[in-house]
């Protein structure tokens, strides 16, 4: 897969170490390096010599002098590797390209209504050339192309299993792949949204990640990873949180889904305006607004207290609707949590996300670059 890996220079442990150091310090001197690798300084000269010519580090520049000789800055080249994700939704599909540290390059968002077709498939292949292009990049430092669909995806990532949120079941990667130049895969959105809270925040151990986002989803986060399961798994949105319902029609073909109280759609068809409209007049008082807001928060307090009942940990809300939440709004909905639980022993601990938008591309690209980071770093 990746001829610097495969090449002897990165076979050493030692020099994994090294390259691992100066990857989490971004930049690091000689000193430095030898001091926390408890490696002696002609070890670390020899290995940072070696590791010059993988591609990975660069010399950048000298530290200020404190008396004696001023010491050399190593880096790590943060576009050695670029990855990029795509957020393919029912509006628009957005790209993001990433660098090896998760920083952003580039963004381009594309407002075309999706459709399962080869006229879209084929102007979202030409985009996705284009963008890539603009980027100019050395082609083979492009891991892939990451696409990630409201939907259930295989274990391979060639099919949606299940995508009927965007009306596209069945739909093959080969029916996109044949327009774009790079490696391709899907990835299930809630997935993506989870690895990119996982990123942002290394302390995450047992949580369970509830997207808020246009289309509702959640998935369990076990210690400190997206937990995979079957088929199935990560499909919270379909829990029935009122199994007679006759109304609130899911996408899936019940009624009473989480989906259907307690997604942005949702509140934004319970409110029968736009979220901005409605956050705006909500904000200035107005009971009507209020009395929606607090229908949305209460469901969603009962979506939390019966996850919390199957594994008390921490629930991070992430996704769209986010950027309208105030630390007011977290309280309130922990303690409508907290009135539902029968057990009077700690509070819910709810965690505002890193991300509100586009969190699933970012997620979808910072995939490839942990699967990358690990194999380049192996055991070190
Ligand atoms: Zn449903």
């Amino acid at each position: 897969m990746e001829s610097a890996l495969n090449s002897s220079i990165l076979k050493s442990g030692n020099r994994r170490r090294v390259l691992r150091a100066i990857y989490e310090h971004r930049a690091i001197s000689k000193q430095e390096l030898s001091s926390k690798l408890g490696m002696s300084l002609p070890t670390i000269t020899k290995n940072l010599s070696d590791l010059m010519s993988s591609g990975f580090i660069q010399k950048s520049g000298f530290y200020e002098s404190t008396g004696g000789r001023k010491a050399q800055i190593y880096g790590f080249v943060s576009r050695a590797r670029v990855s990029l994700g795509i957020v393919l939704l029912k509006e628009y599909f957005e790209m993001i390209a990433l660098d090896m540290f998760g920083d952003l390059i580039g963004s381009e968002r594309v407002e075309k209504p999706f459709s399962r077709s080869q006229g879209f498939f084929e102007e979202m292949g030409f985009r996705i050339n284009a963008f890539i292009s603009d980027l100019e990049l050395d082609k083979s430092s492009l891991l892939g192309v990451y696409i990630s669909i409201q939907g259930l995806v295989s274990a391979d990532g060639e099919k949606v299993l299940y995508g009927e949120a965007m009306k596209c079941t069945g739909l093959e990667l080969s029916e996109i792949r044949k327009y774009v130049d790079y490696p391709c895969s899907f990835i299930h959105d809630t997935e993506a949204t989870a690895v990119a809270e996982i990123w942002k925040r290394h302390d995450i151990k047992d949580a369970v990640l509830l997207s808020l986002a246009r289309n509702f989803s959640g998935i369990f986060i076990i210690n400190g990873s997206v937990c995979h399961g079957m088929e199935l798994s990560g499909t919270i949105e379909h829990m029935r949180l009122f199994p007679d319902a006759q109304d609130h029609l899911c996408y899936c073909g019940n009624c009473g889904c989480i989906e259907t109280y307690c997604s942005a759609d949702a509140l934004a068809k319970d409110a029968g305006e736009t979220l901005e409209d409605f956050f705006l007049i909500l904000r200035s008082g107005d009971k009507s607004r209020e009395e929606i807001w607090e229908r949305y928060l209460k469901h969603l307090a009962m979506v939390i207290n019966n996850l919390r009942m199957v594994i008390d940990c921490e629930f991070i809300l992430s996704g769209y609707l986010l950027k309208f939440m105030t630390s007011g709004d977290f309280k309130i909905l922990a303690e409508y949590a907290d009135n539902l639980c029968p057990f009077d022993i700690c509070g819910v601990r709810l965690t505002r996300g890193a991300y509100s938008e586009n969190v699933a591309a970012i997620g979808a690209a910072l995939i490839q670059i942990k699967t990358f980071l690990n194999n380049l770093f192996g055991q070190a």
